[in-house]
């Protein structure tokens, strides 16, 4: 089934004209005014001439609404696709076209590739934003994409087969003198040589899938028995959600924080990182809480980790917009985990310290512009926190709560940011990834920006689905988090419902 698929049901592919006024809505407060275009560099808002004039963003929610504001903000149109899960979301009347390409489920829409190139010819668009998850991180979509003329926007798909193999990208990441945590130096032949590493490196290990993401086909082992069933149970993960059973192995390190690093990377060799962001705060893996800067890290360790980050996105051909994530002990040594080779969750934080709107410039890297700023030209302003608010229970083990929401009064003023695609009378569909808003708060202190975060939780008031709001409102007052002193065990220690 093509994108022909309801072809002729002029519902499904009623374009609609884009609302340019609409940045200006009144859930996004602006954040500081300050800008590193313009001034003593060669970054101008100019747009240029060899510019896409048309994308077409394969995703949907938050991040598609996010991606539709980056191309309105360059002069281009945006046309995004969307599964019949998602045909009333008021997000879509923002775009300048809207097709369909398929039911709710996303194997069979976001995740179709010839769906979604089929609407890509369909509406003859130069580029496709793949946003995140879905098919951002999956080489064979940027390789048809290549094939048929399209430029994706996102890394190389070379460098993404490298990077996509985490086993593989500990490699790259020796090469080019990046510590790695201790572990098997491939992937693991079998349960014998899995046990004498294991004996080697001392338990706890980590079991972790070579083309894993998501917490998906990691296991924790502290004995040998431990170690042959969590073998087992995460190569049958890893099939099953990856098809690529393979797995290798890494000293568990006890409570570690999880910091990394945002690189922008050209066509011409041009590699910048615009610092850290720490991400410690999560739930079974998933990050819950995001700040920039990382709350007390050396600046020595801060110069060393961003380097590092640098150093491995050039050995490895990365191009676009990336990230280096590390884990830091105790003694601030860092280790590099993994690259996600696309845009985070998470970039705004990145976004509010650093005054550089990552969407608009992987666009312009996509389009085959230079860097148009050089790394002393990035510095950092103030601290900024995200916080993930989720269609969960948190006093339910995060039950899913998707369904009608009938209130939904966000919070604003100065220091406010909320990234979401979420109106009152909107209907959350069980289908897809939970999140409903990214709220932000950025000032000038760290003090201060939690301040601003703790009155704009309470000022959001959300009804008819349940939200994180409430766990967030709790982290935000709990004193280790005050103290920047957290790791990822804090909600398992701190959050007993
Ligand atoms: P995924 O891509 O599946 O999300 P990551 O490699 O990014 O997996 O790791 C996710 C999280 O798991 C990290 O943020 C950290 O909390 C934890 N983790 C990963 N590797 C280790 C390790 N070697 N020791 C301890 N915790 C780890």
């Amino acid at each position: 089934m093509g994108v022909g698929w309801k072809r002729n049901d002029p519902r499904t592919f009623v374009g609609r004209g884009a609302n340019p006024g609409h940045g200006s809505s009144p859930n996004i407060a602006k954040p500081g005014d300050f800008s590193i275009y313009g001034k003593n560099n060669q970054a101008t808002n100019a747009i240029d001439a060899n510019m896409f004039r048309r994308i077409l963003i394969a995703n949907r929610g938050e991040i598609a609404l996010r991606v539709i504001r980056a191309c309105h903000d360059l002069g281009i149109e945006a046309v995004v696709v969307y599964s019949e899960a998602d045909r009333d979301a008021p997000y879509l009347e923002l775009a300048d076209r809207k097709i369909c390409i398929g039911p709710a489920p996303a194997v069979e829409s976001y995740l179709k590739i010839a769906n979604i190139i089929s609407a890509a010819e369909l509406a003859d668009v130069e580029a496709i934003h793949p946003g995140y998850g879905f098919l951002s991180e999956n080489p064979h979509f940027a390789e048809v994409c290549r094939e048929c003329k399209i430029e994706f926007i996102g890394p190389p798909q070379e460098a993404m087969r490298r990077l996509g193999n985490k086993s593989e990208a500990r490699k790259i990441a020796q090469s080019a003198g990046v510590p790695v945590v201790p572990g098997s130096e491939d992937v693991i032949k079998d349960d014998e040589e899995a046990l004498r590493l294991a004996h080697e490196m001392g338990f706890p290990v980590l079991i972790k899938a070579a083309a894993g993401g998501g917490g998906r086909g990691m296991r924790i082992a502290s004995n040998d028995i431990s170690l042959r069933t969590g073998l087992n149970a995460a190569r049958q993960e890893a099939e099953n959600a990856f098809k690529d059973g393979s797995v290798y192995l890494e000293k568990y390190l006890e409570n570690p924080r999880h910091i990394e690093v945002q690189i922008l990377a050209d066509q011409h060799g041009n590699a910048v990182h615009l610092f850290e962001r720490e991400c410690s705060i999560q739930r079974r893996h998933q990050k819950l809480v995001e700040e920039a800067p990382a709350p007390r890290l050396p600046p020595d360790v801060r110069e060393q980790m961003c380097q590092a980050a640098v150093r491995l996105v050039q050995a490895a051909g990365y191009q676009n917009a990336g990230t280096c994530e590390f884990l830091v002990d105790k003694d601030n040594r860092f280790y590099f985990i993994e690259v996600n080779a696309r845009i985070q969750v998470e970039h705004p934080v990145t976004e509010l310290v650093t005054g550089v709107d990552l969407v608009q410039e992987q666009i312009r890297v996509a389009a085959g512009e230079p860097l148009r700023f050089k790394q002393t030209d990035i510095t950092l302003h103030g601290s900024a926190i995200e916080c993930r608010i989720n269609a969960e229970d948190p006093y339910a083990g995060f039950r899913p709560s998707p369904g009608l929401v009938t209130r939904w009064d966000v919070p604003g003023g100065p220091g406010v940011r909320l990234d979401s695609h979420v109106t009152a009378g909107y209907r959350v569909p069980p289908n897809y990834d939970s999140l409903v808003a990214k709220l932000l708060a950025h000032r000038s202190s760290r003090p201060e920006t939690l301040a601003v975060m703790r009155r704009a939780l309470k000022e959001f008031r959300v009804e008819g689905i349940k939200t994180t709001i409430p766990l967030h409102r709790e982290i935000m007052n709990q004193s280790s988090f005050i103290e920047g002193t957290v790791d990822t065990g804090f909600i398992e220690r701190y959050w007993k419902h």
